[in-house]
């Protein structure tokens, strides 16, 4: 169980210093279709490549287990400009908790 506190003292890209921010998952965010990883993966889909792609979710690691953990996307806010911003080293955890 990975617990992180909603407000932290981080550097903030906008006002360059360190203010403090509230952090928030974000969930139930579509990928842009537009996106390079997106259209790579459609090209693979129209033209075939292998077996890609894998019907079967549980084949999609070969001869290893299923990641039972994955990135979390967090979300900071600053409190001082109200601008909000991602990191780009995000954590993985399976149990990922922000404390209240
Ligand atoms: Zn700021």
């Amino acid at each position: 169980m990975v617990t992180i506190p909603k407000e932290q003292r981080r550097y903030c890209p906008s006002c360059d210093e360190h203010t403090d921010q509230t952090v928030k998952e974000v969930t139930n965010q579509t990928a842009s279709p537009m996106k390079k990883k997106h259209r790579k993966r459609q090209r693979k889909i129209d033209n075939g490549y292998g077996s890609f792609p894998y019907e079967n979710p549980a084949n999609r690691a070969r001869g290893g287990s299923n990641p039972t953990s994955g990135n979390k996307d967090l979300q900071f806010t600053c409190t001082e400009c109200g601008k909000s911003w991602k990191p780009n080293n995000s954590i993985r955890a399976a149990k990922f908790e922000i404390e209240r």
